[in-house]
């Protein structure tokens, strides 16, 4: 009879359960400041959702749908570039996205065996204190003073849309599809609806967005996400606001998607973008007394220790916009506090940004925001069609916002829709960092001609002196 092999009992400072943003970029920052540090991840791949399925498989197919919708729809006519027999290679385009995630994943592999950190791969779950089991690969008991829990989330559905993995589907499926659908319906009109939603209709699909809410991108900066509507209007997505969906089923050769008091859609694909879920399934919570809130996030105090003893949550599992670059700070802010007693995020200063054609991107307050705390403010804006190199781009489309205290004038708030937003935007989240006021800003040199001149001329709007308008 074969024998069972035995599990090994191992001890670690620190154990971390999940190898997303979160939990790789906490296992580093450990290394660097001298613990021994294990890190638990299911998948065989390190990254997470953000570089498996997330962040940068979407990155890769948007830069790659914008290039071809550029040449194939004309855009680059008015250069004088002229092409001809322009077609879609799709196979080829989702080499190149593999290619990049499969760099990204190694990339982090690499920097684990740079730092010495501890990879088993398998399922982990807390057994009581100090104590996490793996299960699958790398079986193991682990004993550990700190445990970190990063497990991140997974795409939600809503009650009557049943995913069936292939032509119901979430993200996971539409960064995959192995045709350019006829018509897509997306369901959610957030940011994983609208990027994906551009990449396929930049190849081709029709798109029809419905969104629940009254607004399209529901908590950004409302007079940003009304610009932003019109525009994707205008390259050839549709929008019904207020469609409360009731079902979404696969029927022959397509889906048919019904919604509250419309006409069902007929479509051959769904993607379902309703937002995302902590994923806290078999974490073994139970444990060491541990509770998800109402939303399945792991409650965390402001330095993201759970109630049990020793045990800390960051990431998508907690409370907080769900994004890799809070994942990563919370990771280092975790991490520096059990070793140096101080770790600290500024939750004021993170920027948000959708990578559409016009990206979006915010940090800080919206309006709407401040006038609901009734904070007085001022605001300056300024179009992206009076500079002088969006208009060399040919990307005169969106402007930039700054929202400053009417009495201070410290930044508040940056709304920015246009060409590079999500780079323009990292400016302003310094600013706010180091608690600039919108002079500071505006006061400072910008090269010429650049679009972060923008960025000034907003600041200068603020006390109403923009120069080129
Ligand atoms: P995750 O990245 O989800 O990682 C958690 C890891 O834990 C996973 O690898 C999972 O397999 C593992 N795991 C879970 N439970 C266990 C267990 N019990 N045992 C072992 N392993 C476990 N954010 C941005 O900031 N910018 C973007 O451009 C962006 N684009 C996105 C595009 C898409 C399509 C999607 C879906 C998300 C995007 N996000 C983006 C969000 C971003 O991916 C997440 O906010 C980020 O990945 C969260 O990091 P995390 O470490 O908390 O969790
Ligand atoms: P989201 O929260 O951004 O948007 C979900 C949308 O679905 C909302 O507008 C919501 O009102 C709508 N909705 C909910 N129920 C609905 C229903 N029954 N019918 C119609 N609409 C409905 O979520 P997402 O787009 O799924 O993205 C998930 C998370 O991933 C987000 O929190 C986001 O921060 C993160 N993400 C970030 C980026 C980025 O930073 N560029 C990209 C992709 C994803």
């Amino acid at each position: 009879m074969a024998s069972k092999k035995a599990i090994p009992t191992i001890k670690h400072d620190l154990v971390i359960i999940g190898a997303g943003p979160g939990g790789y970029v906490a296992a580093i920052r450990a290394a660097q400041l001298g613990l021994d540090v294990a890190c638990i991840e299911r998948a065989r791949d390190l990254g997470g959702t953000c570089l498996r399925v997330g962040c940068i498989p979407s990155k890769a197919l948007l830069e790659a749908s914008e290039r071809y919708a550029e040449v194939a729809h004309g855009a680059l006519k008015r250069f004088g570039v002229r092409a001809s027999d322009v077609s879609l290679d799709l196979d080829a385009m989702m080499r190149h996205k593999k290619s990049v995630v499969t760099a990204n994943t190694k990339g982090v592999s690499f920097l684990f065996k740079k730092n010495g950190v501890t990879r088993y791969q398998g399922h982990g779950r807390l057994d009581g204190p100090g104590t996490v089991v793996v299960d699958g690969e790398d079986a193991a008991r682990l004993e550990a003073k700190h445990v970190i829990l990063a497990t991140g989330s997974y795409a939600a559905t809503i009650p009557g849309v049943v995913l069936d993995g292939d032509r119901i589907g979430t993200s996971d499926q539409a960064i995959a599809y192995d045709q350019v659908p006829d018509h897509l319906v997306v369901i959610g009109a957030g940011v994983i609806g609208l990027e994906l939603g551009s990449v396929w209709a930049r190849l081709g699909a029709k798109v029809t967005v419905l969104e629940y809410l009254p607004t399209i991108l529901p908590g950004m900066d409302a007079e940003t996400a009304r610009m932003a509507q019109k525009i994707f209007k205008k390259q050839g997505m549709s929008f019904h606001l207020g469609a409360r969906v009731t079902s979404a089923r696969v029927e022959g050769d397509g889906c048919v998607v019904e919604v509250e008091g419309l006409e069902p859609f007929a479509c051959d694909r769904v993607l379902v973008a309703v937002g995302r879920r902590p994923y806290t399934e078999s974490l073994g919570l139970e444990s060491v007394d541990l509770e998800v809130d109402e939303r399945g996030r792991i409650p965390v105090n402001e330095h993201l220790e759970t109630s049990a003893p020793g045990v800390y949550a960051i990431g998508d599992a907690i409370v907080g916009p769900m994004l890799a670059h809070k994942a990563e700070e919370e990771g280092v802010a975790c991490v520096e506090r059990i070793v140096t007693g101080y770790g600290h995020v500024n939750y004021d200063a993170v920027p948000g940004v959708v990578y559409t054609d016009p990206e979006i991107a915010s940090v800080g307050k919206t309006e709407e925001e401040l006038q609901e705390a009734g904070t007085a403010y001022s605001k300056g804006t300024f179009p992206f069609s009076a500079n002088g190199r969006a208009r060399a781009l040919a990307r005169t489309e969106g402007q930039v916002k700054i929202l400053a205290d009417a009495k201070t004038d410290r930044i508040l708030g940056a709304h920015i829709l246009g060409p590079r937003a999500g780079d323009l935007i990292a400016e302003v989240a310094v600013a706010i960092e180091m608690g600039a006021s919108a002079e500071d800003l505006a006061r400072s040199v910008h090269a010429h001609p650049t679009l972060a001149e923008v960025v000034k001329e907003a600041a200068l709007a603020v006390d109403g002196r923009s120069l080129h308008r």
